[in-house]
């Protein structure tokens, strides 16, 4: 039986942990729908919106924190249901990229909206409580990244692109690439344009 006194820590730690399990159990809707496992339909997602430099088996191994030799297992079904290609990098010919055959961008199409649901429900909260809860995640998301539980959080905070400005509206964040300025509830997550601080 779980104890009925956690303190703030542990109960924001168990919430996690149930939004987790809504994210998995749409996730493996999808991806049974598709045939597929959940994490055959995170690489198909993944190659679908990555530039061709985080479309190596290494560069999925670390964005998913698993073994190269886990990925080409994946990767090997993926290519044998015909839904992915390996191709040689234009950069570096001995380099193999991945892309989406015809038929799997018509799978990333179906699935495409399977987070949708968690989406509505986040839409329904007032902007202030969104804003505040962003600016928390993203310092959570980056502490676990400096602890080493995230080998890749491609996150604005671990970005060689951002600067720190400081302008009309206080210390604020500049993304190098976009010029965007922002604050902490307008980091991004998961970004293709990410490059590793140096
Ligand atoms: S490139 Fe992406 S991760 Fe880096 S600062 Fe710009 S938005 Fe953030």
């Amino acid at each position: 039986m779980e104890r009925l006194d956690k303190g703030i820590d542990e109960r924001i730690v168990a919430a996690f942990e149930k939004v987790s399990q809504v994210s998995r159990i749409l996730l493996w809707e999808a991806a049974s729908a598709e045939k597929l496992s959940p994490i055959q339909l995170q690489f198909l997602l993944h190659i679908a919106g990555s530039p061709e430099e985080l479309r190596r088996v290494g560069a999925i191994a670390k964005e998913f924190d698993l073994t190269p030799a886990t990925v080409s297992d994946a990767v090997s079904s993926l290519e044998s249901k015909g839904l992915i290609d390996k191709e040689s990098s234009a950069e570096d010919r001995r380099s193999v990229v991945l892309s989406l055959t015809r038929e799997g961008r018509k799978t990333v199409q179906a699935v495409g909206k399977w987070k949708d649901t968690m989406i509505q429900a986040v839409g329904s909260f007032p902007d202030e409580q969104k804003n505040v809860v962003m600016g928390f995640l993203s310092g959570f998301i980056s502490s676990l990244f400096d602890r080493g539980v995230l080998s890749s959080a491609r996150m604005c905070m671990a970005c060689g692109n951002m600067r720190v400005v400081d302008d009309a509206r206080g210390m604020r964040y500049e993304c190098g690439i976009t010029g965007r300025r922002f604050d902490a509830a307008g980091v991004m997550m998961g970004c293709a344009d990410h490059s590793p601080r140096g």
